[in-house]
């Protein structure tokens, strides 16, 4: 990346990533030459808001950007600090320069917006089904999930057992 190139930020939780978020990005990536995709809540696993790990979610974004022929972005787990008034600054020492930030998380656009970033509205996709918390609980009720996710993310959360995790989150197992 150069300094002229238009650097993008959008930051979620993606738990998990859905088409929702691809759809999202795909919009980004018209519009810029980079997309810088954080990682949010980082620290956090094995619960049932947050179920998989940052490296886990790593896997699910990359793969499903080879998919799409995605390339020119950078992937950075950013953890959370309890002190939002420093997090814009916390979040910008992690990731490489940007020029406008992707969010439609009420907080993270107040916190960029009052720190002078241009914040950009980002279009909604089907939000009802394509949402995290629909997916989680259609996993956890044995429903059909897999057409909510793009494929490659459904065979990381094969791979790793997620179904199974949530249930037993759930069940108080883990
Ligand atoms: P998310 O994965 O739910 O959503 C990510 C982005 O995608 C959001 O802008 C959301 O509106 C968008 N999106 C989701 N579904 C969509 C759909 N169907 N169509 C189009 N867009 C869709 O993540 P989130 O909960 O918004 O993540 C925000 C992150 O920022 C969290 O990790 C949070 O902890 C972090 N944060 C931390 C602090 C702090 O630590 N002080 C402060 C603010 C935000």
């Amino acid at each position: 990346m150069n300094s002229d190139d238009f650097n993008s930020l959008l930051i979620g939780r993606f738990q998990p990533f859905h088409k929702g978020h691809l759809e999202v990005i795909k919009a980004i990536a018209g519009e810029s030459d980079y997309i810088t995709i954080g990682i949010g809540s980082a620290q956090y696993s094995h619960t049932f808001e947050n179920p998989f790990t940052a490296g886990e979610r790593h896997l699910m974004i990359s793969r499903a950007l080879k998919g799409e022929g995605i390339e020119r972005y950078f992937l950075v787990p950013i953890i959370d600090i309890n002190r939002y008034a420093v997090w814009v600054a916390h979040v910008a020492s992690l990731v490489p320069p940007f020029k406008a930030v992707y969010s439609n998380n009420p907080l993270t656009k107040r916190l960029f917006q009052e720190a002078g970033y241009e914040v950009r509205a980002s279009p909604l996709f089907n939000v009802e089904v394509y949402s995290g918390t629909e997916i989680r609980k259609r996993m956890l009720a044995g429903q059909e999930w897999r057409d909510l996710v793009p494929k490659a993310v459904a065979e990381v959360i094969d791979e790793i057992g997620g179904e199974v995790r949530i249930r037993d989150l759930m069940k108080g197992l883990l």
